[in-house]
């Protein structure tokens, strides 16, 4: 059998079989698994439980499946067939969903998985499990029509991809894990994408001076020196507000000055000063250990950031650059000059680092060809939020990213087109023969 006579045969089968994607899809949207991380109840957690359903699956694949906790009671579920390194591919996919926000706001059953004109409504289906079904759905029709893969090829269901990928992160320690490269089935509406922005999370810690209220006159209009009065303040509050109007013309100037990534929106480049915290005193745990008092002048501002860099730059060059610019603010002003203010790096240990897989990687053309054989789009564009694919270049994989179609992630109403999966499976299924190549014999 040759390639393309192999892609025919699978093409059909996933056709044959096109209730299998869309019901597995739906039975893992049954199970709750709302991220702990964001909001713990009972019965909404149940991340193990969807995990036993994929290791189940895998398992009649006869795939060998492993099954390990990154934390308590969290398990990734990973399955694999032999096959070589070099063209080892692997679907990722992430099981936690986000919370339902406003149940009020949803028209249906968040977990009912409910199906109406061929959209498949509910949390997490589009975001992501739909991705993780159409996985297993083309592995199941691979095994189904007899294809052996020479490739290895794997299905990775990770846990806790939306509170900054540290399932897959754990999942990669392993370098025998590794693929060579990798398809990450986030919701991409049927586009390719072959790159995505990178992802700092830093805190700038400013120090001022503490002082009463009472003599804030001291600190605005000098006043002759006295033996009554303290020294004047140096309030922290105001110091994080220059530091952000400056941090915003920063903002704009990268926008403007940096080249723009061809796949990507101009001004990706974006600093969002998410978290401001401001008081007196600086605890064990680097924050404000009072913040109720305004009648103390605050000496501790805690500024967190969420940096985003484009896939031309790298992580550690973005940093040199960020690092610069605090150090240069810094040396307009003499009291932070002496007082220089704190920059870190890996707040929450997020780091995801950017990547920028070649046009001419064969995947990318695989899945467009692929995409035009079955009469839909083809575009190729890039991702411009941030996904586990970050760690698989990390690790020195080739990611990219191509998911089903649908709306609402994060949102009310979220849903994932029902056509799309068995698409998205068909796609999967074609490009890991041409990609894993036909075992001979
Ligand atoms: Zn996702």
């Amino acid at each position: 059998m040759d390639v393309q006579a192999a892609i025919t045969r699978v093409l059909d089968e996933v056709e044959r079989q096109r209730d299998f994607p869309v019901e597995l899809a739906r039975e893992l949207m049954r199970v709750p698994t709302v991220n702990p991380k964001f909001e713990e109840a009972p019965g909404i957690n149940r991340e193990p439980e969807a995990q036993d359903i994929v290791a189940a699956r895998l398992a009649e694949l006869d795939m060998t499946t492993t099954r390990a906790e990154v934390f308590a009671g969290r398990p990734n579920v990973a399955g694999s067939w032999a096959g070589s390194a070099e063209r080892s591919l692997a679907i990722n996919g992430h099981i936690d969903v986000v919370p339902v926000g406003d149940q009020a706001a949803w028209s249906v059953d968040p977990f009912g998985a409910e199906i109406h004109d061929g959209r498949l409504y509910g949390r997490g289906g589009y975001d992501m499990k739909a991705g993780i079904a159409a996985g297993i759905a083309a592995a199941k029709a691979l095994r189904d029509c007899g294809i052996e893969l020479d490739g290895r090829f794997e299905i990775h269901s990770v846990v806790d991809e939306e509170a900054g990928g540290f399932g897959t992160k754990d999942l990669l320690r392993d370098p025998d894990r590794v693929p060579s490269a990798v398809i990450v089935g986030e919701p991409t509406e049927g586009q390719i994408m072959p790159c995505q922005p990178g992802l700092e999370w830093v805190r700038v810690t400013i120090r001022g001076r503490n002082a009463h209220a009472g003599w804030r006159y001291n600190d605005i209009y000098p006043q002759r020196d006295t033996p009554d009065r303290t020294r004047p303040g140096v309030n922290a509050a105001e110091l994080a507000a220059r530091f952000l109007t400056a941090v915003g013309q920063l903002e704009r100037d990268w926008g403007c000055r940096k080249p723009a990534h061809p796949l990507l929106p101009p001004g990706i480049t974006t600093i969002n000063p998410g978290v401001v915290q401001v008081g007196s005193g600086i605890g064990a745990n680097g924050l404000p250990v009072t913040m109720t008092n305004p009648a103390i002048t605050p000496d501790v501002a805690v500024l967190d950031f969420d940096l985003k860099y484009s896939p031309t730059e790298n992580s550690a060059q973005v940093r040199a650059e960020f690092e610069e610019f605090v150090r240069s603010w810094a040396a307009q002003d003499s009291w932070l000059r002496e007082t220089p203010p704190i920059v870190q790096w890996e707040l929450g240990s997020l780091h995801f680092p950017a990547f920028d897989t070649p046009l001419d990687f064969p995947l990318v053309d695989s899945i467009r060809r692929q995409r035009t054989a079955l009469g839909r789009s083809a575009e190729i564009t890039g991702f411009v939020a941030v996904c586990d694919g970050a760690f698989y270049r990390g690790a020195g994989a080739t990611p990219l990213i191509h998911g089903p179609l649908g709306a609402d992630a994060h949102g009310p109403d979220e849903w994932v087109s029902v056509e799309s999966i068995v698409d998205t499976a068909k796609v999967y299924a074609a490009a890991a023969i041409e990609y894993c190549g036909l075992r001979a014999g």
